[in-house]
């Protein structure tokens, strides 16, 4: 089981752990503890570098599986003994800027679902750039310019982010984590983490966010497309 350091504290850049597991054929090392984000809810993972007895590894491609994160490294020197104390170092511009993105798309979210009552029904992002689909029946091509503005004054509007970790029954007690979906979490998982964007937006979400909207800068609606009668598809760019 690994450690997931990255969920209390989004702005490690680097940390000490031991390599638990080293997986062979995969390439790949399970630590105790980690701040490499492994990828999901449309977060890619993270990249950078574990440093083991002098070896240096470039960190690929990370993955969760079951309760461990598993770490695949690049480069051909030897792989590290289970038992090595071990450092890491984030590629950290790359992971500033998907906080920065994570956090834009939350702002566009709870800034459509305020202004038109449109929910969200999936998304994807790369470093300053998203996409984001609504159930957006009268979304047309001039209320792009009109959404832009909305969400650049919410950013300026410096609005805090406060991530919890909730027993699972409380969570679902909080109204607004009911239209994310959270019904759809699996049984098995007893707590839920909850970013709130005070003021503006709250979801049941595992990714890594900024403190304050401020660190965002501004958004741009790259472009925007009908996906049929209903879901509509908004492109933005993080500037
Ligand atoms: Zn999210």
């Amino acid at each position: 089981m690994t450690e997931l350091l990255y969920q209390t504290d989004s702005y490690l850049q680097e940390f000490d752990s031991v390599v638990n597991t080293v997986l062979t054929e995969e390439r790949a090392v399970i630590l105790d503890r980690t701040a490499f984000y492994p990828g999901g809810g449309g977060q890619p993972c993270d990249l950078g570098t574990l440093f083991v007895d002098g070896v240096s590894f470039p960190v690929i491609k990370v993955k969760k599986q079951g309760e461990d994160v598993l770490h695949f490294l690049g480069g051909d020197a030897h792989l590290p003994a289970p038992g090595s104390a071990c450092h890491g170092t984030l590629n950290w511009s790359r992971r500033y800027s998907l906080m920065r993105t994570h956090t834009a798309m939350h702002v566009l979210c709870g800034t459509v679902f305020r202004d038109y009552g449109a929910l969200v029904t999936g998304g994807d992002m790369e470093p300053l750039k998203g996409r984001m689909d609504f159930e957006f029946e009268n979304m047309r091509g001039e209320l792009v310019r009109e959404i832009e503005a909305a969400v650049n004054e919410e950013i300026k509007k410096a609005h805090e982010i406060r991530v919890r970790i909730l027993p699972r029954d409380e969570a679902f007690q909080i109204p607004d984590l009911i239209r994310t979906k959270i019904n759809l979490l699996p049984e098995g998982i007893m707590q839920v983490r909850t970013v709130e964007i005070v003021g503006l937006d709250l979801q049941a979400d595992g990714g890594t966010h900024v403190r304050n909207t401020s660190e965002v800068g501004s958004i741009r609606v790259a472009d925007y497309k009908s996906k049929g009668a209903i879901n509509k598809r908004i492109y933005i760019e993080v500037v």
